[in-house]
Parts: structure tokens; sequence; C-alpha cells
């Protein structure tokens, strides 16, 4: 049985949902079986907080917007979860934000990184930059260090929801401003990045684009932020036996 044959009001609909993406994206090639465990620890999180958006990811995502639009060169990592979770509002973040794509993946795939890319083409992105072979960030090793020069090397910038915590901490010690999607709020990820969104991706994008928006094209200063305090915010939620009827959240 697949998503399409539960209906909406099944109370599970969107968790559906998200599994059949997920298993879309190995079957296209995009999402690596890895990929099926990450997504499953971001479930359990997601549980925690009653999936649902608390104030912790809108005061994130409020920040985010504002670094995103205050940004001389933003550009956007994207991963084979992301993209086969929410290509289409990967796209209308980069546009709303003046960024670019980019792809980048844990192990060195030539076809799973065309694959990714064909996904925010097909649903409109003008152009998707892929890693170069000569060109590295600094302070890690694996495929990850590979860059695109006009892409994350030069940028100012970084949103990279569903990260690994190494690669976040060598965009940071690059001198990015990294901005991360995680609903793991003990994640070296979500502790590393200077601007944590702790919510699923699938239900923050669309509000990331809104206030990117809605910021307009005046110029953006930046939010004051306190990382920290968000994600203790986040734990302590999480760790409330109540958390998935109670909380104070923003939907
Ligand atoms: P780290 O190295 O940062 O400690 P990790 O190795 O545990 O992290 P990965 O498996 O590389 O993390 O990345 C997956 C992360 O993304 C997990 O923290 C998981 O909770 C989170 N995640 C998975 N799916 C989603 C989603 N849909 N929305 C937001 N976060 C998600």
């Amino acid at each position: 049985m697949s998503a399409s044959d539960v209906p909406a009001s099944h109370p599970r609909y969107l968790s559906l949902l998200r599994r059949e993406r997920i298993v879309c994206g190995v079957e296209r090639g995009v999402t690596s079986l890895h990929g099926l465990i990450a997504h499953g620890r971001g479930e359990a999180f997601d549980y925690l907080i009653g999936e649902r958006t608390h104030l912790f990811a809108t005061g994130a995502i409020t920040a985010a917007a504002a670094a995103l639009k205050g940004a001389r060169h933003p550009v956007i990592s994207v991963n084979g979860n992301a993209c086969a979770l929410a290509a289409a509002e990967l796209v209308a973040l980069a546009e709303a934000a003046g960024a670019w794509l980019e792809v980048n993946i844990f192990t060195s795939s030539p076809p799973r990184e065309l694959a990714i890319r064909t996904m925010p083409l097909d649903a409109g992105a003008r152009d998707v930059l892929m890693p170069s072979q000569t060109h590295a960030i600094q302070h890690i090793d694996h495929n990850r260090k590979w860059v695109h020069p006009e892409g994350i090397l030069t940028a100012d910038v970084v949103c990279v929801p569903l990260e690994d915590g190494d690669r976040c901490e060598a965009l940071v010690k690059n001198g990015k401003t990294v901005i991360t999607i995680d609903l793991n709020p003990l994640s070296r990820t979500s502790r590393t990045a200077q601007i944590t969104i702790v919510d699923n991706l699938t239900r923050c994008l669309p509000l990331l684009v809104q206030a990117v928006r809605e910021a307009g094209t005046a110029p953006v200063d930046p939010v004051p932020w306190d990382n920290r305090k968000a994600l203790a915010e986040a734990e302590s939620v999480m760790r409330q036996p109540q958390a998935t009827v109670s909380g104070p959240t923003a939907n």
C-alpha cells in the first residue's frame, strides 16, 4: 500500500507521504539507503515535538530569513534526502533568497549527484551547481570537501538542511554563517550551526520561503539569535512526557 492509497484524513497521512517521497528517492537513485535511516531518526524526534512547528523554530526561521536576505552570496546545499522530500520548496527558497543551489553528498557517486541535480531542475530551478574536483573547503577530508568555486567556496551564508556534523563544523571553520534544519537538537550539526531550525524540513521550508519573501528588497538587519537557548527549549519540550500533545507551538 502506498500513501496515495491512504485518505488525507488518515492521522499519519503526512508522515506516510514523507516516507513515500523518501522511498521514491531511493528508487530514483536520489536518496541513499543510509538516507532511510537518517529519515527514521528525524521521524522519532518529530514525534517528540508533536509533529508541529514550535516557537523555537519560528524564531530560528525569522533569524534564518534575515541571514539569507542580508547575505552577499547565499548558497543552499542539497543532498538526497532534502531533494526527495522538498525539491520544489528548496527551489522556491533559492528564488526568494537569490541563492544558488549546490549538490553535496557524503559518499562520492557521480550518478547519484546527477540524479539529485535533476530534481530541482525539474522543479524549475534556473541551475544547480555541482561539486568541483578542483576546489575544496578546509578542515574536512572526505567527498564533501569538494565544492563549486562560484557556490559554497565563496558563499558567506550556507543553508545546509539535514546535514552531518563534520561538514557543518568545517563550513563554520571556513568562515561561513551556517543555517541548518535538523529535528535533532542534540546533533553535532544542530550545536555547531549558528542558526538551527528544529523542525521538519517539509513543515518549515514553506514558512522560511514566506519569511524571506516578506523581507522584500529593502536592506535587512541581522536578527540577534541565541541558538543554544533555542536548542535547550527544543530539548526541554522533547523531555516533557506530554510533549506530543502540548507545549508552545506556532501551528
Ligand atoms: P550529526 O553528525 O550532526 O550529529 P547525524 O550523523 O546523526 O548528525 P545524519 O544522519 O547525517 O545525522 O543526518 C540526519 C539528521 O537529519 C538527523 O539529525 C535527523 O534527526 C535529521 N532529519 C532527518 N529527517 C529530517 C527532516 N525531515 N526534517 C528535519 N530533520 C531531519
